[in-house]
């Protein structure tokens, strides 16, 4: 091809600059050259382990062998995440990543179990979900008669030397060092090049900024300011930290509320990962890192590691020539472990709208309101969680009387009087993630839809009891989570 490839340069070498690196070189290496600039010295967030279903898709467009990836990052199989305390002490439900129950045209299917409540003959709603199941079984496989819908759990650490390796094994130009100065055209402001600690020049056509937190070029240099999310996501702060393992990897994620936020314990082949993620205006770090280090089971391997945060999103994650991904672009806070899934998207968007012809005003406001919208689906999921519960606590009290944005206030309402939920255009959660959750935090609709009755309920009864049985008896055949890990790490 005579064309000059487009140069591409990433700055940051976390998660989403290895992620960016991987897609860019193996579907566009023909058309663009890509360099990755990150600093040993400064590091990388080191969290970020669990994943959602979407992740197995991406990884098969960067060409990544599962059990190749599974034993090389020490990674577990995720059916979903239980939530513990999140109502009140003693609560619990899982969000699993399965449907639940069968849904017609006319109506989902909780109006049909709603109905079969009324008459006293359901079971919870949890029995009626595959995932959900083999989550509370600990069971898990791939394949077989009934096919289950999963993520991983794995260490980011070795998630991020991974792709490195792939990527500089496929060619990658990969440069060691501080960036101490990011050089703009004086006329365009177009980012021309990252200039170093050590005085070498990286010049771009296009940049990516994946320095985290930091947001070196999208906030420090370009100026896109941050639209600031803490009255919804009150959380600012998390401890992370490692121990060794006491028993079996769960096949999900445990997210424990507290006091004052919530903690994660997260499973994989050589170690748990523990967390607890806080804010600061309740509760103080080291109260923190007490109530972290008092609940942990087993020894731990480091010490704990604060991280601050603000949730909120980037003004534009595109601006001129620079597009901005995860920690740089946006947070809404860990809970249902998005943060790497919409990297994964903004790279697929970023494909698809790549600026060949030079970044244009057209191509980066399609490219924001996309990614606007997607992260707002995403932080009403979340803000919702917070909202709807029945603790005590100063901090759940204030999470209960904050004003909700008004689309989550909206979907609240349509399932507290008529059970009705939606996923919307290009939504990532499903109708089955917005019936968990709502149903796991306690809401309780009012009515259901008339169609549920127009089944007799002897036979309402037995459609539902033949669900759950099947289910029961899919889930029996399942090996335990930890045989299958252990088989399938091992095979040759
Ligand atoms: P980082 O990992 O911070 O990487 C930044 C990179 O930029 C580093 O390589 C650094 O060296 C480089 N850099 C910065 N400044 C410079 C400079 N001046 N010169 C050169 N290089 C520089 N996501 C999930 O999907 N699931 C989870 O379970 C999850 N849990 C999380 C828990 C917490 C507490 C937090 C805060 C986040 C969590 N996330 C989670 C988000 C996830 O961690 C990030 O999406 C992911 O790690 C990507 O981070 P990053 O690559 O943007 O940033």
């Amino acid at each position: 091809m005579d064309t000059p490839k487009t140069r591409v340069v990433i700055a940051g070498g976390g998660t989403a600059g290895w992620l960016a690196a991987a897609l860019l070189t193996r579907q566009l290496g023909k058309l663009v050259d890509v360099t990755l600039v990150e600093s040993e010295e400064i590091g990388t967030v080191g969290v970020g382990e669990a994943t959602i279903p979407t992740i197995r898709a991406f990884h098969a467009l960067i060409g990544l062998d599962e059990r190749d990836f599974v034993r090389a990052t020490g990674a577990t199989f995720k059916l979903g995440i239980a939530f513990e305390n999140w109502t009140r002490p003693g609560s619990r439900y899982i969000h699993s990543f399965g449907d639940v129950g069968k849904s017609t045209w006319m109506g989902d299917f909780q109006h049909f179990w709603l109905a079969a409540r009324q008459d006293g003959s359901a079971s919870p709603i949890d029995a009626y979900c595959y995932e959900a199941q083999a989550a509370e079984a600990g069971r898990f496989a791939i394949g077989g008669d009934a096919q289950v819908n999963y993520a991983y759990h794995f260490d980011a650490g070795r998630y991020a030397r991974y792709l490195r390796e792939r990527c500089e094994a496929s060619g990658l130009k990969r440069i060691e060092g501080r960036i101490a100065r990011v050089e703009q055209d004086g006329e365009s402001g177009e980012i021309v090049a990252l200039e170093l600690a050590s005085a070498e020049r990286v010049a771009g056509d296009l940049f990516i900024d994946c320095t985290g937190f930091r947001a070196l070029l999208i906030g420090e240099t370009l100026g896109i300011g941050y639209e600031d999310w803490s009255h919804w996501l009150p959380s600012n702060r998390a401890l992370a930290v490692q121990t060794r393992s006491t028993g079996p990897a769960l096949p999900y994620t445990r997210a424990i509320a507290h006091q004052a936020g919530w903690q994660w314990r997260i499973p994989l082949q050589h170690r748990m990962g523990n967390g607890i993620v806080y804010s600061a205006d309740y509760l103080s770090d080291d109260a923190a890192q007490a109530l972290l280090l008092g609940s942990v089971e087993g020894e731990t391997l480091v010490e704990p590691r604060l991280i601050r945060f603000a949730t909120g999103r980037r003004m534009r994650a595109w601006e001129k020539n620079c597009v901005a991904l995860s920690l740089a672009s946006g947070f809404v806070e860990p809970l249902e472990s998005t943060s790497i899934h919409l990297v994964m998207t903004a790279l697929t968007r970023l494909v698809q709208l790549f600026p060949f012809g030079g970044s244009t005003p057209a191509i980066s406001a399609r490219f924001n309101a996309m990614a606007r919208h997607e992260l707002e689906d995403v932080r009403d999921f979340i803000v919702m969680h917070y909202h709807l519960n029945a603790r005590d606590e100063p901090f759940w009290r204030a999470c209960r009387e904050m004003q909700i944005p008004d689309t989550l206030k909206a979907r609240i309402a349509l399932f507290e009087e008529d059970a009705h939920a939606y996923q919307g255009a290009d939504e990532l959660f499903r109708v089955s993630s917005w019936l968990q959750v709502m149903l796991g935090q306690g809401v309780t609709p009012a009515r259901f839809h008339a169609v549920a009755r127009l089944m007799p309920p002897a036979q309402l009864a037995g459609a539902l009891g033949d669900l759950a049985k099947g289910i029961a008896g899919q889930v029996r055949r399942l090996p335990a989570h930890q045989a299958f890990v252990d088989r399938y790490v091992s095979a040759t």
